[in-house]
Order: C-alpha cells, then sequence, then structure tokens
C-alpha cells in the first residue's frame, strides 16, 4: 500500500508580528492561502523494519534526520509506538529557501499520509499540535487552506475561499535563511497593518477589499540583503499587478492580477528580469490536499 500526498505550497497575504515570546518565537498574525503549486510526496511502509528514509529528486537537499519530512515521520512512529517504518519518496516542485513553505508542505503531507496509513485517526487540530514541533509553517500545511494563522502558528481559523485571481511568482537567486530574518525583526521601528480589516476583507472574498490591506513586516529586513526583492516589486506594478510583495521570508515575491490577460503579460514582462517566474492560482475546495 502506497499513499501519495499533494504538498502544496503557501503564500503570505499578510504577515504581521505585534511582539516576540520569551522563548525568542514571533507571535503571529498572518493571512496565509495555499497554491496549485505543489510538491508530491509518496509513502510506501516497510514491512520488516522500522527504518524512515527518504529521498528526493534534488540532491542537495538533507535525505536523513534533517529533512522535515523525516522528522514528521519520526514523530508520529514514536508517539505511537508504530513497529512500522517507511520509504518517503518527494518530487520537489517548491523552490527551496524561498519563502513558500516546502519543507513544511512535506512535512505536513507526511502527517496526513501517515495518520491514513497507520490509522491514528487524528484530528487537523491535533496533527497542526503535533506539526508545531517540526516548524511553524507546518501546522497551516496540515489544513492547506485559506486561513488566519495565530500565536506561534499553531492557532489555524480556516477562511472562506479566496475570489479567484492569478499569482505571478518570481525568485531571485539569493536563498534566505528564515531563522537568520526572525532574529532581526526590528520590533521598535515596526509600522503595523491592520490584521482586523484583513481578516474582514478576506471574509468578504472581494479581491478591491483585500489587496489594499496586504502586507508583509519582514519585507524590510529580508530586502536589506537582497535589494532585487524591490526592483521585481516595482516591475511588476510596472507591468500592470493590482499588488506585489513578498511572502514569508522571502526572497519570492508574488504579484497579483485578478484576469488571466494581464497575469500572463506581467509573467511574459518578467521572465527578461529574473530567472525563476511562474504563474499559479490559489489552491481551492476542490484541492486533493483537502481530502
Ligand atoms: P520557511 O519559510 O517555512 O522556513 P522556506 O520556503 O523559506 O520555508 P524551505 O524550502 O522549507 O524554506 O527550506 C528551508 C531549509 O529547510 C532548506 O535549506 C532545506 O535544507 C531544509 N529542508 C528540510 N527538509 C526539506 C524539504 N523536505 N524540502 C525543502 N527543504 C527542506
Amino acid at each position: 500500500m502506497e499513499i501519495i500526498e499533494k504538498a502544496p505550497a503557501k503564500l503570505n497575504l499578510f504577515l504581521d508580528t505585534p511582539f516576540r515570546h520569551p522563548d525568542g518565537a514571533p507571535e503571529w498574525q498572518m493571512v496565509m492561502t495555499a497554491i496549485d503549486l505543489a510538491d508530491y510526496v509518496k509513502v510506501t511502509p516497510y514491512f520488516k523494519n522500522q527504518l524512515i528514509t527518504v529521498e528526493t529528486d534534488l540532491g542537495f537537499l538533507p535525505q536523513d534526520q534533517r529533512n522535515l519530512a523525516f522528522q514528521a515521520a519520526k514523530i508520529l512512529q514514536k508517539r505511537f509506538a508504530i513497529n512500522q517504518g517507511v520509504q518517503i519518496k518527494i518530487r520537489k516542485k517548491i523552490p527551496v529557501a524561498a519563502g513558500m513553505g516546502g519543507g513544511s508542505a512535506d512535512a505536513a503531507a507526511v502527517l496526513r499520509a501517515l495518520n491514513k496509513l497507520w490509522n491514528l485517526e487524528l484530528s487537523r487540530v491535533e496533527l497542526a499540535r503535533i506539526g508545531l514541533l517540526i516548524d511553524s509553517d507546518v501546522p497551516f500545511c496540515v489544513y492547506s487552506q485559506t486561513a488566519a494563522v495565530s500565536g506561534k502558528g499553531e492557532i489555524i481559523e480556516p477562511l472562506p475561499d479566496l475570489p479567484p485571481f492569478w499569482i505571478v511568482l518570481a525568485k531571485p537567486r539569493a536563498s534566505v535563511s528564515t531563522a537568520g530574518v526572525l532574529k532581526k525583526i526590528p520590533y521598535s521601528k515596526l509600522g503595523h497593518g491592520d490584521y482586523n480589516k484583513m481578516l474582514l476583507a478576506t471574509a468578504s472574498q472581494d479581491l478591491k477589499q483585500i489587496l489594499p490591506v496586504m502586507t508583509n513586516v519582514l519585507e524590510t529586513v529580508t530586502q536589506t540583503n537582497v535589494p532585487e526583492i524591490l526592483r521585481l516589486k516595482h516591475k511588476m506594478i510596472e507591468f500592470g499587478a493590482q499588488t506585489a510583495q513578498m511572502t514569508g521570508s522571502g526572497p519570492t515575491v508574488f504579484g497579483i492580477c485578478e484576469h488571466y490577460s494581464r497575469a500572463q503579460h506581467v509573467y511574459n514582462s518578467l521572465k527578461g528580469f529574473c530567472e525563476t517566474v511562474q504563474l499559479v492560482r490559489p489552491c481551492h475546495l476542490h484541492c486533493e490536499c483537502r481530502q
């Protein structure tokens, strides 16, 4: 028996942090959504041993306990005293260290897959709580739907699906260390977004209300080291995107267009300025990762 799970990337439509917890973790105020750019994770049981193995099609990624997918399997195996190993194979499509939560998406896919394979019958809330032990984005990735995310990443409140629109993704060459960015958040100088307004705007499913309230307070931190972020944002707007913003700790920038023709124009125009450009949409209710 094998289980294949889709592991969609995430985007932060809204990312703010009002304070840091005593253990150093930021308190988050986020609105996140899953997009139709996804890794695929295949989990197959080993019947004769308790080994956990990870293979990916990207040679430079860790294939051992440093891989978040491995950590997800290990936690469930240990916690529920499972006497079975698993082979995890990951087909990577989500750019690595890009602010799109690729490792967290893979870990969440393993949690969902093993919940089925080992008949654990854990609810999404329970899986999300376990996911937080791996990374702050794993709880959201367990849900993989538009949601308000708060606490250290473990409080997930699903929101209605977003209205239809197109997303142009542009990833500068630089890779960003999330831990490094989080350490440098300038709390005393931070200008804050209006989280409640964003929650209301998202609930209204009206793009005109959502776009002006979007923000990401980590942009200022990452831009210091990756000035291309600002350049790409300006280019996106110049080519016709209705808004442009960095996702997560970066460095990927995304532009939003309501209409396909405009998004395609932004996509084609950007290709001359950035190596990695993609045209995607938000995941919607029919997405297989919700099942
Ligand atoms: P986040 O903002 O959640 O930290 P990200 O999208 O910026 O995510 P990832 O693609 O998850 O970053 O990769 C961050 C680091 O995690 C990489 O340097 C990589 O070595 C490590 N990693 C561990 N497991 C995985 C995995 N399954 N896929 C990708 N990276 C992984």
